[in-house]
């Protein structure tokens, strides 16, 4: 079978690797044609994700449709329905896409999100709530790895902090007290079965996900409350694909969702290898018609991103350094993967190290 892919980045890269795997092929659409995906994908449409012309290509070359890509245009989804499916579908991409949406529905689901407000002028930042700070003031859409968010003590840099993102529409999130940060991901079927994976426990640094240690260290009933809270979000969407809700553990052991992401995600390539079906799999199962398969965790794990800064250990002035693959992969059951980025550049995602923890 072949699968129409939107995005061309490293998620899609282990996503045609898990499809080949399975003897199916994909057809990527991408602007550009050697990202980590295009460079081995069975073919490359080389346009932007709302050109309509590589659009008809696309449809043309596969018979079911997925995307890799959070920012994708639901338009684009919607065309591509009309000649096949799309997993997950544009419905549910596009809740994902605006944190108000996406919030508003979390609730609506029985999961509990941030206390917030919606920003839309200076004048809705005079009138919120005063306990919304310390805040964390967010633009709606298009942030990711801790981009457009400023942290802010009150009003006055709370307003500051809006015009400087240029006054686009912000969601003011109460600043909460973190214990930990878990993520849950599921994959759903068409059919409506569901195989939900061990629950993860997310270090971020700068923003941006640094290691995700797989049992998270929370009790089993905590643990459940989670991978139930994703499921339901799940099921009440209809979703059907990979899908990861983010969460926060406060304080006080209770749980609040942060955010989704309507595809595979970065705190679920440790079950590429700890896993008996990984999260990529998953999503070509689903795509292709297979049923799913089980989730459970081979052994304990931890994934550790590889940013673009590795490359420059006497800083970027100095030049790009290949880094020192052999002593990463110095103890047993260390998996290195690279995503066939050419140029590093710090904060940039050039590759994951997956450990195992019992040996
Ligand atoms: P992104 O799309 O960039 O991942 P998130 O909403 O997940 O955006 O925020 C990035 C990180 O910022 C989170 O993983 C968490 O560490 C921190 N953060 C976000 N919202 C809050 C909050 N309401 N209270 C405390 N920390 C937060
Ligand atoms: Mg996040």
């Amino acid at each position: 079978m072949n699968i129409g892919l939107l995005g061309g980045g490293q998620l899609g890269r282990m996503m045609i690797q898990a499809a080949h795997q399975l003897g199916h092929t994909v057809t990527v659409l991408d602007p550009d044609p050697n990202g980590p995906a295009g460079q081995i994908a069975d073919q490359v449409i080389v346009g932007a994700y709302d050109d309509p012309q590589a659009l008809a290509q696309l449809a043309q070359a596969a018979s079911v449709f997925t995307t890799e890509f959070e920012n994708v245009p639901a338009a684009s989804l919607r065309f591509l329905a009309a000649h096949g499916p799309t997993y997950p579908n544009a419905d549910c991409v596009e809740k994902a896409q605006d944190r108000l949406v996406e919030k508003a529905f979390i609730q609506s689901a029985g999961v509990a999100v941030a206390a917030h407000a919606a920003i839309r002028s200076v004048d809705d930042l005079k009138t919120c709530a005063a306990e919304l700070f310390p805040a964390i003031l967010k633009t709606a859409r298009l942030g990711y790895d801790g981009k457009g968010q400023a942290v802010v003590q009150n009003r006055d840099q709370a307003i500051e902090a809006f015009k400087s993102m240029g006054a686009v529409v912000c969601v003011l999130e109460k600043k909460l007290p973190l214990a930990k940060e878990i993520s849950v991901i599921i994959a759903r079927h068409a059919d409506g079965s569901v195989a939900v994976f061990p629950v993860g426990e997310n270090i971020h640094k700068g923003g941006i996900l640094d290691t995700t240690m797989v049992p998270a260290q929370i009790d089993d009933q905590l643990a459940s409350t989670a991978r139930d809270a994703a499921s339901r979000i799940a099921q009440t969407m209809g979703y059907v694909g990979v899908l990861c809700v983010e969460f926060f553990v406060l304080a006080d052991g209770s749980l609040v969702a942060n955010e989704m992401a309507p595809r595979p995600h970065n705190s679920g390539h440790y079950s590429i290898e700890a896993c008996q079906t990984s999260q990529f799999e998953q999503q070509v199962r689903i795509c292709t018609g297979q049923a799913l398969g089980s989730t459970d965790l081979k052994f304990p794990v931890r994934m550790t991103n590889l940013l673009g800064d590795l490359w420059f250990p006497n800083g970027e002035a100095a030049g790009q350094v290949e880094p020192d693959w052999a002593a990463m992969t110095q103890t047993p059951g260390s998996s290195l993967h690279l995503y066939g980025k050419a140029q590093a550049r710090p904060g940039r995602k050039m590759g994951h190290l997956t450990q195992r923890l019992d040996v």
